[in-house]
C-alpha cells in the first residue's frame, strides 16, 4: 500500500495557497473596490509561505519553520476572516488578528525553545486558529448581510470542518501527553490525513468566499442599474417597479398609497445664471433635503431633468400632502452659495393617491401627480396639488 509521503502533501497545500492568491489577486485588480479580495489575496500568501516555512523542518533552526511558519499560517486565517468582515462593510480586526497571532507566536516560542513539547504546540496552534475561524463563522452567518447565501454556507460550512479538525487534534495531543492514548503519537499518515482535511476545508472555504463575492457584485449591478448616478437616489427604472409592487400589494389589501411628483421652478434660470455645475449642485441638494424630510420606507426617485418622484407606502393622499407642504417650505429655505451670490429655487408637487381604478399600473399613477403638478405651476408654482381620489381617466383633464 502507498504511504503518505508528507512532503509531497506539503508540496500540494504551498501550491493550492500560491494559486488561490493568484486568484484572489486577479479579482482585486479587477475590481479595485473589492477590498476583502485583497485580504484573501494577503491570506492565501500568507498561509502558503507559512506552509512553505514549515517544510524547512529539522533542516533549519526551529523557530523558523515553527514559530515564523505557523505564524504566517495564523495570519493567514486572521486575514480570511478579515475579508469577510470587509465584505460585510464592517471594520476589518487587525489588532485582533495581530494579537491573537503575537500571543500563540509567543507561546510557540516558550514551548520550542524553553520547554520543548509539540503536543502543547498543537493546542497553542489550534486554539489560536479556532478563535480567528470561529469569529469568521460568526461574520460569515450574519443575518444582516445576506448569511444564509450558499456561498455563506459554504464558507461556514468549511470552516465549521476545519474547526472539528482543530478540536480533534488538540484532544488527541492532550491525551497522548497524559499518555492515555498511545495511538496518537503522531504518524506520517495521520499528519499526512490532517494536511489533506485542511486543504480541502480551506479550498471548499475560498470556494465560498468566492460565491460570496459574486452574490455582492450582483447586488452592486441591481443597485446601481436602480440608481441616479447624479443625485445617488434611485432612477426612474427602480421607481417604477417599485411602485408596481405597492399597486399590487394595494390591489392585494385595499390599502393605499401616494405618490408625489416634484418639479424644481425656473430651474433653467440656475443652469443659465450659475452654469450647469451649478444646477447639478441644486440637483444634489434637493436630493439631499427632500432624504431629510421623508420617512425612511418612503422611496425616493429622480425621473429625469429636474423631476423627481417620491413614492410613500401606506399614506393617504391627504398625509401626502402635509408631508408635501412641509418640503415646499424646507426646499424654499435651502441655498448654495456660488460666486458670493445666494442661489435658490421653490420647487411645485403633484400628489396623487393609489385607487382600484390606478391598478397595478405606475405610470397612470404618476400621470395623474404630473397633471397635479402642472396645475401648481399654472397656479404660480411653490406650493402642492393634490389629484382628486375620484376615478380619472388618463387623457382625461383635470378640473383646475
Ligand atoms: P418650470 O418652473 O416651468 O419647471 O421651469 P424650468 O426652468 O425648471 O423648466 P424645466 O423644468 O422644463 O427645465 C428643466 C431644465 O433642467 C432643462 C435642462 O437644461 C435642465 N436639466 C436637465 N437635466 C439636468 C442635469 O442633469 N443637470 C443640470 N444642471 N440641468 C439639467
Ligand atoms: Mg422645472
Amino acid at each position: 500500500m502507498l504511504h503518505v509521503d508528507l512532503f509531497s502533501v506539503y508540496l500540494a497545500v504551498i501550491a493550492s495557497g500560491l494559486a488561490l492568491s493568484l486568484v484572489w489577486l486577479v479579482v482585486a485588480r479587477t475590481f479595485p473596490t473589492l477590498y476583502a479580495a485583497r485580504y484573501w489575496f494577503g491570506g492565501a500568501l500568507a498561509a502558503g509561505v507559512g506552509s512553505a516555512l514549515s517544510l524547512w523542518r529539522g533542516a533549519v533552526d526551529p523557530m523558523v519553520p515553527i514559530v515564523l511558519g505557523n505564524g504566517m499560517i495564523l495570519i493567514g486565517s486572521g486575514l480570511g476572516w478579515a475579508g469577510v468582515r470587509e465584505l460585510n462593510r464592517r471594520s476589518a480586526p487587525l489588532l485582533i488578528i495581530l494579537g491573537i497571532t503575537a500571543s500563540a507566536v509567543v507561546a510557540l516560542s516558550i514551548t520550542t525553545v524553553l520547554y520543548d513539547s509539540s503536543h502543547f504546540r498543537i493546542v497553542i496552534l489550534s486554539a489560536a486558529q479556532s478563535v480567528l475561524i470561529g469569529w469568521a463563522v460568526v461574520d460569515i452567518l450574519d443575518r444582516r448581510t445576506g448569511g444564509r447565501s450558499l456561498g455563506c454556507l459554504i464558507a461556514a460550512g468549511a470552516c465549521g470542518v476545519l474547526l472539528l479538525l482543530n478540536a480533534a487534534r488538540s484532544v488527541f495531543a492532550v491525551l497522548a501527553v497524559s499518555g492515555e492514548l498511545p495511538l496518537a503519537t503522531p504518524s506520517p499518515m495521520q499528519a499526512g490525513l490532517v494536511l489533506l482535511v485542511a486543504m480541502f476545508g480551506a479550498l471548499v472555504c475560498q470556494f465560498g468566499f468566492l460565491l460570496m463575492t459574486m452574490d455582492r457584485l450582483q447586488a452592486e449591478m441591481v443597485q446601481l442599474a436602480g440608481m441616479d448616478d447624479l443625485t445617488g437616489v434611485a432612477n426612474r427604472r427602480r421607481f417604477l417597479s417599485v411602485c408596481e409592487q405597492e399597486c399590487i400589494r394595494s390591489i392585494r389589501t385595499g390599502r393605499p398609497f401616494s405618490v408625489m411628483v416634484i418639479d424644481i421652478d425656473r430651474f433653467k434660470a440656475i443652469n443659465d445664471g450659475y452654469g450647469h455645475a451649478a444646477g447639478d449642485e441644486f440637483l444634489k441638494l434637493l436630493a439631499r433635503t427632500a432624504r431629510a424630510h421623508l420617512r425612511g420606507q418612503d422611496l425616493l426617485a429622480r425621473l429625469g431633468g429636474d423631476e423627481f418622484s417620491v413614492l410613500m407606502p401606506e399614506t393617504s393622499g391627504e398625509n401626502a400632502t402635509k408631508s408635501a407642504n412641509r418640503l415646499v417650505a424646507a426646499i424654499r429655505e435651502v441655498t448654495l452659495s456660488r460666486d458670493g451670490a445666494t442661489v435658490g429655487s421653490t420647487i411645485s408637487v403633484g400628489v396623487a393617491e393609489w385607487t382600484p381604478a390606478v391598478g397595478n399600473d405606475p405610470c397612470v399613477l404618476l400621470e395623474l401627480a404630473d397633471r397635479a403638478l402642472y396645475l401648481t405651476k399654472n397656479g404660480g408654482r411653490d406650493g402642492v396639488t393634490v389629484a382628486p381620489s375620484s376615478p380619472v381617466q388618463v387623457g382625461e383633464p383635470l378640473a383646475a
